[in-house]
């Protein structure tokens, strides 16, 4: 009877039930600026340099205007968060625009920060601009560096002020509102599954299910459908194609962390509601880059006790989220045992990833079983002092195979957090570790030079550190975006030796030590 005037009733905070998604229309900015493009991703998507000028453009990716003939949506997920069961959240502050074919590519265009949706819960839908700066910058670093990951089109400041942080004395502390344009196949989790699983909704787990694998892994569909030339019922190529879904996310999942790995990214926020389907990193929320190499270190203040999403345990709570992904995908298997058998598989297989991962960065192209030692024995060693995982790795390649073990040391010292040299017991590991590779380098055919090229091309140079966002943060809110551009420029070629980038080459600042805040 009585019709609420807010236009946006269809984003009022509520339960969901039986919903993929909601239509949602964005909150209209109160003055919109676009302040960063990604143009390589641009034209990827089929967005010309003119488009990107265009008013239009502003104006539909600001939220001011639904882009003609869609329906913007926000998408209803649920998930288990720091390894509780936390039933539905959804996108509370993300907002579906629409899809895009481009070149025979399909892209999901998403805005996150864009106002209020069902699933937005005591959230007020909007994002700031620190951390859409991080987000921006990180994932583009991220795609860049080769590691599988949603990508950022476009940030932009809304022109609102939004309410953060309550500073000491009980003043609100007001911050630039900002969004994000995410791009990724889907932004489908899984918790998308874990909702429909949890209310033991199976014909929407199946429907969910099945176009999923329709649209995204349509690869699965004929090979499952060959099954049934092998003369099996049309039920078990069904199963099948579940099956071969799980397999396909559990190894893309277990690549991913190959990556984070490889180059020393936290994401501090495992949950998963935070898993995408795709294999890609999603939600740049706390999370950091390891400077000093720490197994025990994690980004997220509030995991501080718990250290639940610290480096060294990704790979098991990778397994744990699967596990999740497992159990919600059962009512459509009904098989517990080939759904153990692929979990099972992630662990050695991870294991073996690992060793093989570890041995490009150290620059063994021929790896042998004993391999797996030298690696065990430098990841001890190099928790024995402070040591910058980025800067180890860069000047382990310019390490020579007729080096002394002292000599190969003296190359890597930049590499200490400590100035002096390294102290006395921690020299001796250093020089017992170079000892043992410098007479394994010796069986590679790789000269010093072929071999350093190779290291080069999996151990980056540079990273975003979290004190070089921060700094890039601090410009930007005082209106200079210069930093943020640099920071961007010289993130696209995170392997290549580039003079005018060498001051970032360095370790983290004394300053910038203590962690620095970054909450959402
Ligand atoms: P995250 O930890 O970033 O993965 O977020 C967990 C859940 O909280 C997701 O459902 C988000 O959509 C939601 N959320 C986070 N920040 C906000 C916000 N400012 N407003 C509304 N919902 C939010
Ligand atoms: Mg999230
Ligand atoms: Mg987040």
């Amino acid at each position: 009877s009585e019709l609420p005037s807010d236009p946006n009733t269809k984003n009022e905070v509520r339960q969901v039930p039986s919903a993929c998604f909601s239509f949602v229309t964005p909150k209209i900015p109160s003055n919109p600026k676009l302040i960063h493009v990604s143009k390589e991703l641009a034209s990827l998507v089929g967005i010309s340099n003119e488009d990107l000028a265009s008013t239009d453009f502003l104006d539909v990716f600001s939220g001011i205007k639904v882009y003609e003939n869609t329906q913007p949506f926000a998408m209803n997920y649920a998930g288990h968060q720091f390894g509780n069961w936390a039933g539905q959240l959804g996108d509370g502050r993300a907002i579906n625009l629409f899809e895009v074919e481009h070149q025979n590519k399909f892209f999901t265009l998403q805005l996150k920060g864009a106002g209020k949706t069902p699933y937005s819960r005591r959230g007020d839908g909007l994002a700031v601009l620190r951390s859409s700066i991080r987000e921006h910058l990180c994932s583009e670093a991220m795609y860049h560096l080769g590691v599988p990951t949603t990508r950022s089109l476009a940030l932009l400041e809304t022109g609102d002020q939004v309410l953060r942080d309550v500073l000491y004395d009980g003043h609100p502390d007001f911050e630039k509102g900002a969004i994000v344009c995410r791009v990724a196949p889907s932004f489908i989790r899984f918790g998308s599954f874990e909702l429909f699983s949890a209310q033991n909704d199976i014909e929407n787990l199946k429907k969910l299910a099945d176009f999923t694998i329709k649209h995204y892994f349509p690869h699965l569909v004929t090979s499952s459908m060959s099954l049934r030339a092998e003369s099996r019922s049309e039920k078990q190529e069904g199963k099948q194609k579940y099956l071969d879904f799980f397999q396909e996310v559990t190894t893309t999942t277990k690549n991913l962390i190959l990556h984070w790995q490889r180059v020393g990214f936290v994401h501090g926020v495992m949950n998963t509601d935070n898993m995408s389907i795709h294999g890609i990193t999603i939600d740049y929320g706390p999370y950091g880059w390891m400077d000093d190499f720490n197994p025990n270190w994690t980004p997220n203040t509030t995991d501080a006790e718990g250290k639940r999403y610290r480096f060294g345990n990704q790979p098991n709570i990778a397994l744990w989220n699967l596990l999740q992904l497992a159990n919600a995908l059962y009512p459509l298997i009904e098989e517990v045992k080939p759904l153990e058998t692929i979990l099972e598989d992630y662990s050695n297989s991870f294991q073996s990833g690992f060793t093989k991962m570890m041995c490009t960065k150290i620059g063994l192209q021929n790896p042998k079983t004993s391999d797996e030692s030298i690696v065990n024995q430098l990841l001890v060693t190099l928790r024995e002092t402070e040591t910058d995982m980025t800067i180890f790795y860069r000047l382990l390649a310019t390490v020579s195979k007729n080096d002394t073990a002292e000599q190969a040391l003296e190359k890597i010292n930049f590499a200490f957090y400590i100035s002096e040299t390294v102290k006395d017991s921690v020299k001796e590991s250093w020089l017992y570790w170079f000892t043992i590779y410098l007479e394994r380098l010796q069986e590679e055919t790789l000269s010093d030079e072929e071999r350093s090229i190779q290291m080069n091309l999996v151990n980056p140079k540079y990273v975003l550190r979290n004190y070089m966002a921060q700094l890039a943060i601090e410009a930007a809110d005082e209106g200079d975006y210069t930093l943020l551009e640099e920071l961007f420029e010289m993130l696209k070629k995170p392997y290549d030796e580039k003079p005018e980038y060498q001051k970032w080459f360095a370790k983290r600042p004394d300053w910038a030590r203590t962690k620095i805040g970054c909450s959402m």
